[in-house]
């Protein structure tokens, strides 16, 4: 079990194959996120934010929803998992 990075949900997932997503602790977002006029903008993250962050796993809703928006070109845990434990 563990709680997403990005909704806050438990979650299951295989450990070697679940997604993570670096978070920096100051701002809660991904050191190469910014909130800009309230939008999230990818910016050049700065080595301090990049020291600072830690890797979170992310849950399977949280990355299907952001493969639908097209966002990421992660896979799911589970496709991961097939792919990995063949
Ligand atoms: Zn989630
Ligand atoms: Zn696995």
């Amino acid at each position: 079990m563990f709680t997403c990075a990005a909704c806050g949900r438990r979650a299951t997932a295989c450990p070697d194959c679940v997604n993570m997503m670096a978070v920096d602790p100051e701002t809660g977002l991904p050191p190469d996120v910014a909130i800009v006029d309230g939008t999230a903008t990818t910016i050049e993250p700065t080595p301090e934010a990049r020291e600072r962050s830690k890797t979170h796993p992310l849950c399977d809703a949280c990355v299907t929803a952001a493969i639908v928006a097209g966002k990421t070109d992660m896979m799911t845990a589970e496709q991961r998992h097939r792919l990995r434990h063949l």
